[in-house]
C-alpha cells in the first residue's frame, strides 16, 4: 500500500517535456507515476489533484538560509513556495569550514546583514558537522557550496593582500577536504571582504581544485572591475575556462547603473557557450536588489577584520574618507530602504529610507550608515532598485537561466522575492505574460538545477526519484508580496511534499522537519 496518492492531476514531470494526466504515488520517499486514467492504487491518503498541475518540488540556487533556517526550521517563506531544496553558501559567504570559532564568530557578524545572526542549535567547524545540522531538523533539503571567504579568513586572515603560495595550498586544501564531505563546489561573492580580496589567478586554482571533484563555480560577479559592465563578467567567465569547471553567473541581469544594452551582457555568455564553454545563470522575477548595507563600505575598511572595521566606522578620519568615497550603488539615497532593527530605539527606522532616517536623525547620510551599523552591530539589510526591469525577462527566459531567490531572511521589509520568486514567474512569466511555457517554467525551477548541481535523485517526477513534489493551481498561483507589503504568503501553492512527508498541506504548514543536507557525489 502506497503511503500517498495525488491523483489525476497535470503532471509537469520537470524534464520540459509536455505534461500528461495521470497520478502520483509516493511511497516512503520516492515516486510512483501512474499515466492515464486516475490510479485505483491502494494508499492511505489521497489528495484529489484534478486541475492541478503536480511538479517536482523547486530548487532555489540561490539562498540565504544557512544560518537562518537553523534557527526558524519551519522556513516558512521559502517552503510555502514550493521550495523542497536550497542552494547555501553562495556568494562567498559560508559557514564551513572554520579552523578558529573566533574567526566564525567575527564572519557570522560581519555578514549578518545579508544572512542573519541567529541563535545557533550547536558549534561547528568542518563541512561534515555543518552538514549534520540540517537532517531532519529542517523543512527543505539543503545543498552547501563552500564560499572562498572562510577559506580565505582561515589560511590567510583578514587582511586585503594576496595569499602566498603556501596560503592557497593551503586553501585547497580545505576546499577538497569540504567537498569530500559533500559540499558542491565552490562560490564567491566578489563585492564582499575578505573573499574579495582574491584576485584572478587565486581564484583559478581555487576552481580548478572544485572542477577535479566535479564541482561547480558559483559567482557573484566583481561588479567594481574595470568597465563596471562587462569586464566582471569576462573575468568569471575567464576563471572557468582556465579553471575547465562549469561556471555559474548568479542573480545575472542588466543593473540600472550598467552604460550598455542586456543584449551585450547576454552575448558574452552566448560566445562562451558557442566556444564549448559550460555557463548557467540564474535570476529572480524583481526589480529590487537587497544586501547587508555594510556592501555600500569600501573594501580598504574591511581591512584586518570587523574590529578593525568598526574601528573606521568609529573614527574621525575614517568617517572623513567614508563621506568622500561613499555613494549609493543604485539610485539614490531616498531609494534605499532599511529594513531590521534589533535595538527598540531604532525600530522606528524599519522600511524607511536612508535619506529618510538622516531627516529624522538630523545627519548626513554617511554619518547615518555609520552610526546605524555601529549601534546594530553591522546587522542591517536593505532593498533598492537594482535590476533594470524592462530587460529583466530576458535574463529570466534565457535558455541556460534557472531561477534563485536571493531571498534575505531579515527584518520586516524584506524584497519581495523572499515571499514571492516562484509563485510569480507562474503566475506572471507562465499566466499573464505568455513568456514561459508552463513545461519550460518548472524546468528551471526544477531538473535544470539538479543538473547542475548533479543532484541526480530530484529535479524530475520519475519511478524511483526522491518524493519532493508541489502541487499548485495554475489559474491562481501567485504572489501578493509588494515593496511594501513583502511579507505575505503565496496562493495557489497547495500542497509541498520534502521526501515523501506532506509540509504544506491545503496550504498550511504542518511543522514537519523532513528536510536533510543533500551531499555531492552522494546525491
Ligand atoms: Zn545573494
Amino acid at each position: 500500500m502506497l503511503d500517498l496518492l495525488i491523483n489525476n492531476g497535470l503532471i509537469v514531470d520537470g524534464s520540459g517535456n509536455p505534461g500528461f494526466y495521470g497520478s502520483v504515488g509516493v511511497d516512503g520517499e520516492t515516486v510512483h507515476i501512474f499515466r492515464g486514467e486516475p490510479s485505483g492504487a491502494e494508499a492511505a491518503r489521497v489528495i484529489d489533484a484534478g486541475s492541478k498541475v503536480v511538479c517536482p518540488g523547486f530548487i532555489d540556487v540561490h539562498a540565504h538560509s544557512g544560518l537562518m533556517i537553523l534557527a526558524e526550521p519551519e522556513h516558512h517563506p521559502k517552503v510555502r513556495q514550493g521550495i523542497t531544496t536550497e542552494l547555501v553558501g553562495v556568494d562567498g559567504n559560508s559557514y564551513a569550514p572554520f579552523t578558529s570559532h573566533e574567526d566564525f564568530l567575527a564572519f557570522v557578524e560581519l555578514n549578518s546583514g545579508l544572512d542573519g545572526a541567529p541563535k545557533l542549535p550547536g558549534i561547528w567547524s568542518t563541512v561534515a558537522e555543518y552538514l549534520d545540522m540540517f537532517d531532519g531538523k529542517v523543512a527543505v533539503n539543503i545543498a552547501y557550496i563552500i564560499g572562498n571567504s572562510p577559506l580565505r579568513i582561515s589560511a590567510v586572515g583578514w587582511d586585503e593582500r594576496p595569499a602566498t603560495d603556501a596560503e592557497r595550498a593551503n586553501m585547497q586544501a580545505m576546499l577538497r577536504e569540504g567537498m569530500e564531505e559533500g559540499a558542491f563546489g565552490l562560490s564567491t561573492g566578489l563585492d564582499y571582504p575578505p573573499g574579495s580580496y582574491a584576485d584572478t589567478a587565486e581564484l583559478v586554482e581555487l576552481a580548478r581544485e572544485a572542477a577535479r571533484l566535479g564541482g561547480i563555480y558559483h559567482t557573484h560577479l566583481r561588479n567594481t572591475l574595470g568597465d563596471r559592465f562587462l569586464d566582471p563578467v569576462k573575468e568569471a567567465l575567464e576563471i572557468g575556462r582556465k579553471a575547465e569547471i562549469p561556471c555559474h553567473l548568479t542573480h545575472f541581469y542588466q543593473k540600472l547603473t550598467h552604460p550598455g544594452s542586456a543584449r551585450q551582457l547576454l552575448e558574452l555568455v552566448d560566445s562562451a557557450v558557442a566556444r564549448a564553454q559550460d555557463v548557467t545563470m540564474d535570476c529572480f522575477p524583481y526589480a529590487y536588489s537587497s544586501t547587508r548595507l555594510l556592501i555600500m563600505i569600501p573594501p580598504w575598511a574591511f581591512d584586518g577584520g570587523p574590529a578593525k572595521l568598526k574601528g573606521v566606522l568609529r573614527s574621525p578620519e575614517g568617517r572623513e574618507r567614508l563621506r568622500q568615497e561613499i555613494i549609493p550603488r543604485a539610485g539614490s539615497f531616498n531609494e534605499i530602504m532599511l529594513t531590521y532593527f534589533k535595538q527598540p530605539h531604532n525600530r522606528r527606522y524599519e522600511g524607511k529610507s536612508i535619506a529618510e532616517i538622516a531627516g529624522m536623525m538630523k545627519k548626513g547620510e554617511v554619518d547615518t550608515i555609520c552610526d546605524l551599523l555601529l549601534d546594530e552591530d553591522l546587522q542591517i539589510s536593505y532593498v533598492s532598485p537594482g535590476p533594470s526591469p524592462t530587460t529583466l525577462p530576458d535574463f529570466m527566459t534565457h535558455p541556460r537561466t534557472m531561477v534563485g531567490t536571493d531571498a534575505v531572511l531579515l527584518g520586516e521589509f524584506p524584497n519581495p522575492r523572499t515571499y514571492g520568486t516562484f509563485p510569480t514567474i507562474l503566475a506572471d512569466y507562465v499566466r499573464e505574460e505568455g513568456r514561459l511555457t508552463l513545461e519550460e517554467a518548472v524546468r528551471k525551477m526544477t531538473s535544470m538545477a539538479a543538473l547542475r548541481l548533479d543532484i541526480r535523485d530530484r529535479g524530475m517526477l520519475r519511478d524511483g526519484m526522491k518524493a519532493d513534489i508541489v502541487v499548485f493551481d495554475p489559474g491562481s498561483v501567485m504572489s501578493p508580496a509588494t515593496r511594501n507589503e513583502p511579507k505575505q504568503f503565496p496562493v495557489g501553492i497547495e500542497y509541498v511534499l520534502v521526501n515523501g512527508t506532506i509540509v504544506v498541506d491545503q496550504g498550511r504548514h504542518t511543522g514537519a522537519l523532513s528536510g536533510r543536507a543533500l551531499r555531492h557525489g552522494r546525491v
